[in-house]
């Protein structure tokens, strides 16, 4: 039987665009989750963004409600922290250089950390492990960032990327999601070809999407995606009309956290790739085709979706051969409007015996003993052993 070990990992910040309230999408979703985690025996991760917390601190001195607000945020972290769930690095570059006027962000930088030179990579990446690494230290002396996601997922290709991954102490990186693609006003990135969507593997230096043919300072384990089923997808579109018609039924006021409407915001993720008849091909054909391609974050998945994100990495765990494989979910506390359903599929994970939970941290010393970790000839040399 193979074991699986989940890492439950959530990115905890504000909107992309720096909008939305603080406590409604940060504090208080992360104390909820906490308290079904804890319930449940269960010791998570959260990916803390911490340009948004240092860019807070530099105003403070002018704005003291940014002050009342960046002490909050290191309450709740260092609380979680004290819990047993782990804290760990996560960046979003578009913060650097942001401003704030009448109460609000305004985020000009590029979104995406692939466009900076290695210099500036390595300052804000390093600045956010300090800041982290100082906030823990006395709950824990030993605690270290060891792992990274990066803002949109943004690693590859990069003539630098990993290597200053390695250079500030990073053990593996998980921005790696196969099958992603984005064209986007702020953020274009091409995932279709990674040559490993499940199992660990040492990257090639210069682009995370190819497994090296040797073993490397860093290791990516990819965070996990699926293909939804033909039926789950019937069912999500049905849903999505029945939601238009009750929509123009009864108009209900967009929902607005200080400026991060649904209409606003979907804008800034928005497909630049054109034609009326491509997106239909693509979100109405494609995924009745061959399942539809669903990054595996529980934000945005309710319980059938997540029994069928659990069947698949089953399935995938048993034709891997191996007896124990790690899995990186992800989620995103700021989006989490169903506990319910995030709260049962736990329930039921928790009870199978063949799931065990993991945080970062656990995973990040298991890699290499207890987790196989993949280099192509290891893969080829498998393959031909199947044959
Ligand atoms: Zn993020």
């Amino acid at each position: 039987m193979t074991t699986i070990y989940l890492a439950l990992v959530d990115d905890w910040e504000l909107s992309g665009n720096g909008s939305g309230d603080i406590r409604q999408l940060q504090f208080e979703p992360m104390r909820r989750l906490v308290n079904i985690y804890n319930r449940l025996g269960i010791r998570g991760s959260f990916n803390a963004e911490v340009m948004q917390q240092i860019t807070f601190r530099r105003f403070q001195n002018e704005q003291s409600e940014l002050r009342v607000l960046a002490d909050e945020w290191e309450n709740v972290v260092r609380e979680t922290f004290r819990q047993g769930h782990d804290i760990q690095l996560h960046i979003h570059p578009q913060w650097q250089n942001a401003q704030y006027q009448d109460g609000r962000w305004i985020l000009t930088s590029d979104w995406s950390i692939l466009n900076y030179s290695r210099e500036t990579a390595l300052e804000m990446l390093q600045g956010g492990k300090d800041y982290l690494e100082n906030l823990l230290k006395d709950i824990d002396p030993n605690y270290r960032c060891v792992s990274f996601r990066s803002g949109a997922w943004c690693i590859a290709p990069s003539p630098h990327m990993l290597d200053v991954l390695v250079d500030i102490g990073i053990v593996f990186d998980m921005s790696i999601v196969a099958g992603v693609k984005y064209d986007t006003r702020n953020i274009k990135l091409d995932y279709t070809q990674c040559e490993e969507a499940f199992l660990p593997y040492y990257p090639v230096m210069t682009d995370a999407r190819k497994i090296s043919d040797t073993v490397e300072p860093i290791i990516c384990v990819p965070t996990n995606c699926f293909y939804a089923s033909r039926r789950q997808v019937l069912r999500g579109h049905l849903d999505k009309i029945v939601g238009k018609v009750k929509n123009t039924i009864s108009r209900p006021a967009p929902v607005s956290h200080n400026g991060r409407s649904v209409e606003a915001y979907g804008g800034e993720w928005a497909q630049i790739d054109g034609s009326l008849a491509k997106r239909i091909y693509r979100k109405g054909i494609v995924p009745y085709i061959k399942g539809k391609h669903t990054i595996s974050d529980l934000a945005q998945l309710d319980y059938a979706l997540m029994m069928e994100m659990l069947d698949s990495i089953r399935k995938r765990s048993r034709a891997s051969g191996l007896t124990e494989v790690p899995v990186v979910l992800e989620n995103h506390t700021k989006d989490l409007h169903n506990f319910s359903d995030l709260e049962r599929f736990l329930e039921r994970a928790v009870q199978s015996s063949d799931v065990k939970f993991i945080t970062l941290t656990e995973l990040a010393r298991n890699l290499k003993h207890k987790f196989k970790v993949h280099t192509r000839s290891l893969i080829e040399h498998a393959a031909k052993n199947n044959r």
